[in-house]
């Protein structure tokens, strides 16, 4: 029997109510019912599911026609991806928080553990707006960071933050302005392109923002990372001015500096926060949703006092009914019988069978 198989760049993650396949080759997912999955893993033997013989064929002209999967001429063992779920990189990204003048030699110290570490991505938040990202940029000019993402307050006159200095430039990709009295997205530059976007957004609007499905990531280094813990925060350092290195991004807590955390004479070890290598797997709702292997969800999770986990806060997707929040039928999770809290993870299977049957209407089925 030849056996269909999915190109090995295809993945399948699995939710509640719906599967999707993330193609990190292309960078886009496509939903498919659980039912394909189940025939993917039996094979597609026909023979074996007579009775279904047209939804099976109906399956496989979708997953070919969409190259998600093939016949391969030969038996593949193994998958490509087992193992290489970790890399040499030790920090992968970089928020720089600017908000006060720099200590002397921190900005240098900075730029020299993430050349060491293989840190190419950087993002330059600013508190205030007349403060000097060129004189930031400036001392990265010479660092191995590939792309640079700067994040300034708005103010009239907005543009005159960037220089015209092409070679400072040449590295940044995306600047957004918080605070702005409208939104407005522009591109600078003829050869080199800037992306710049104005959001009528606080900062904290801005960097807590609830995932939505035009941030999923269907990458390959964000699959992997997902692979290994919370890919929001894994191997992502927080840094300010001073050199002081903090957990994360909601508690202000200091871990310690630069130069006492990373010796600039040894091999060091990135040590970070436990929840860092928290897979969506293991934490109440997400370990249920489909999109567990490319959301960027930077809520951080709370340990149980039976040591899972879960949040505190509700996404804006429930995938319990497989419906985001303003979707025609969409319930929140305690009117779609799913309880999450500290001490309890419940589900109703009957008020859910309810919530499903009302989010879907006829022709909107999960199929
Ligand atoms: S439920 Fe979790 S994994 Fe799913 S979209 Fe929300 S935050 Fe992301």
């Amino acid at each position: 029997m030849r056996r269909l198989r999915l190109y090995s760049n295809c993945k399948i993650t699995s939710g509640y109510v719906r599967d999707v396949i993330v193609d990190l080759e292309r960078e886009k997912f496509f939903f498919v019912p659980k039912g394909l999955t189940l025939m993917l893993s039996k094979g597609f033997d026909v023979t074996e599911f007579e009775a279904y013989k047209e939804v099976i064929l109906n399956y496989e002209s979708f997953l070919i026609e969409n190259r998600l999967a093939f016949y391969p001429n030969f038996l593949f063992q193994g998958d490509p991806f087992q193992n290489c779920n970790d890399s040499f990189v030790k920090i992968s990204n970089c928020i720089l928080v600017v908000k006060d003048e720099n200590e002397p030699n921190s900005l240098m110290q900075i730029t020299n553990l993430l050349d060491t570490a293989g840190c190419q991505a950087l993002l330059i938040l600013l508190e205030d707006a007349s403060q000097n990202v060129n004189e930031i940029l400036k001392s990265f000019s010479e660092s191995k960071i590939r792309s640079i993402e700067l994040v300034v307050p708005y103010r009239e006159n907005y543009l005159d933050t960037l220089s015209d200095d092409y070679e400072l430039n040449a590295r940044i990709s995306l600047v957004t302005f918080y605070n702005a009295p409208s939104e407005k997205y522009l591109k600078l530059g003829d050869y080199k392109q800037i992306f710049v976007q104005l959001l009528p957004k606080t900062l904290s609007e801005l960097l807590f923002l609830k995932v939505r499905p035009e941030h999923f990531r269907c990458n390959i280094p964000f699959y992997l990372e997902s692979l290994q813990g919370n890919p929001y925060y894994l191997k992502k350092i927080i840094v300010d001015m001073k050199g002081n290195v903090y957990e994360d991004l909601v508690s202000n807590r200091v871990s310690g500096t630069v130069a006492t955390l990373f010796p600039a004479d040894s091999e060091f070890e990135f040590i970070q926060p436990e929840f860092t290598r928290i897979l969506k797997s293991e934490i109440d709702i997400c370990k249920n949703c489909e999109f567990q292997n490319i959301c960027p969800d930077n809520r951080i999770p709370q340990r149980k006092q039976d040591g899972t986990w879960y949040h505190t806060s509700e996404c804006r997707y429930n995938p319990y009914i497989g419906k985001w929040e303003g979707e025609e039928g969409y319930q929140d999770l305690k009117k779609s019988g799913v309880v999450s809290t500290a001490t309890e993870f419940t589900i109703d299977e009957e008020i859910l069978a309810c919530a499903i049957e009302a989010a879907w209407s006829d022709d909107q089925r999960l199929s």
